[in-house]
């Protein structure tokens, strides 16, 4: 929005999103200290906090002492004024959480879902967890925001549908913030699981609105990429900026889950990986695997893990030889966007360390481009709550620019 279009009504509300930011990020914080870091005046500073204090979204506390004898009032978030509920849909599970005011988790749920099943049946699933976290955390239901709803792609974001997300077979065209609404009468938003994930990083994080980020999920089926571009979620086209995972890396690759073949997303998998070892075991290549399972058709990551950390070879080739391809994949992110930060969390990076370390060891031998080796490349600090908690995140950012 272009400042000087903006009406009364907007500028307020801007100023409002403007000092709730402040104080979510710099809390403990005075008025004072507020005025220097928001650039606005300090009548206006004591406007919007008063408004804040009567919507009781900001409490005053005085402990800090002064150097001139009066202690200053300090203005803090408060924790107790709203909450949110996040929902992450995984092809295995569903993932619900509570957070208050200031995004502090209080209460997680897991429980597991069919992707195979029919939409319908995974709805009634998120229906019932978001009963249970409102029953086992009793918040009141009129301090609730919202639900945020992360999903994987595409999806279009305004409607709050999940278009036809490949690994979920039998699903198109899910309108699934209206199905929730309907069934909860609470609000609803959906986001992509990898922008949310890059969103959390920026409001969490403390980063400054002139880093670009770039999140990966890379989980064991199924990677997707999201997009900060100055503080704010850079959708593309349908909301399909950063979906590096159909981004093709070996046309003789193997076939992935849109049709396509060589998919970044295929070659990374948890499956792609058991191709590598299978494989090789067929054609008479001696691996530790054979002593872990009877059949090597039920071979797991968790058993290539366990084999590479025993320094079996086979296993450790298949790591090297996945890890090899999302280095690929994070070296054309770095090409075409030149990212200030990539972030990368999911399944593969949690159960298998070494695949993210070798991706990272990858791309720093790239020869190019030369700055590829000043790019900030690390784990999500948010482990398997990054895009859930990113989620709850816009949803909160989405309500300070409503007030
Ligand atoms: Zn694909």
């Amino acid at each position: 929005m272009k400042l000087q279009n903006m009406n009364n009504e907007n500028m307020k509300k801007f100023n409002t999103t403007i000092v709730l930011e402040a104080i979510r990020r710099y809390e403990p914080v005075s008025r004072k200290e507020l005025a220097i870091r928001t650039g606005l005046t300090s009548s206006s500073i004591t406007n919007i906090v008063n408004r804040l204090l009567s919507l009781d979204l900001v409490v005053e506390t005085s402990t800090a002492e002064s150097s001139g004898g009066r202690k200053p009032i300090m203005l803090h978030l408060n924790p107790a004024a709203r909450y949110v509920i996040g929902i992450e849909l995984t092809t295995s599970r569903l993932l619900g959480i509570v957070t208050d005011f200031n995004s502090k988790k209080m209460c997680r749920i897991s429980i597991p879902i069919d992707r195979f099943a029919e939409s319908e049946i995974v709805i009634d699933q998120i229906v019932d967890l978001v009963g249970n976290l409102i029953s086992k955390t009793e918040i009141p239901r009129n301090k609730i925001i919202g639900i945020a709803i992360s999903a994987p792609g595409p999806y279009d974001h305004e409607e709050g549908i999940l278009t036809n997300p490949p690994n979920f077979p039998k699903w198109k065209n899910v309108r699934i913030k209206d199905a929730l609404e309907t069934a909860l009468d609470l609000k609803v938003s959906v986001i992509k699981e990898t922008v949310a994930a890059a969103f959390g990083e920026y409001w969490l994080g403390g980063l400054g609105r002139d880093k670009c980020i770039f999140a990966i999920n890379s989980m064991n089926i199924g990677l997707g990429g999201g997009v900060i571009i100055d503080g704010k979620i850079y959708r593309g086209f349908r909301d399909g900026a950063g979906d590096l995972g159909h981004m093709t890396i070996d046309v003789n690759g193997p076939k992935c889950s849109c049709g396509s073949y060589g998919c970044l997303e295929a070659m990374v998998s948890e499956s792609n990986m058991r191709h590598i070892v299978n494989s090789h075991i067929k054609k008479g290549f001696e691996t530790i695997l054979t002593e872990f399972v009877d059949d090597i058709e039920n071979i797991s990551i968790k058993h290539i893990v366990q084999g590479a950390v025993s320094g079996d070879w086979l296993c450790k080739y298949a790591i090297d030889e996945t890890a090899k391809y999302l280095g690929i994949g994070i070296s054309n992110i770095i090409n075409i966007l030149s990212p200030d930060i990539i972030v990368i969390g999911g399944e593969m990076t949690i159960e298998c360390p070494s695949y993210m370390e070798k991706a990272i060891e990858y791309v720093r031998n790239n020869l190019y481009p030369i700055y590829n080796k000043h790019v900030t490349i690390k784990s999500s600090s948010l482990g398997d709550e990054m895009c859930v908690i990113g989620a709850v995140c816009t949803t909160l950012h989405d309500f300070y620019g409503s007030l």
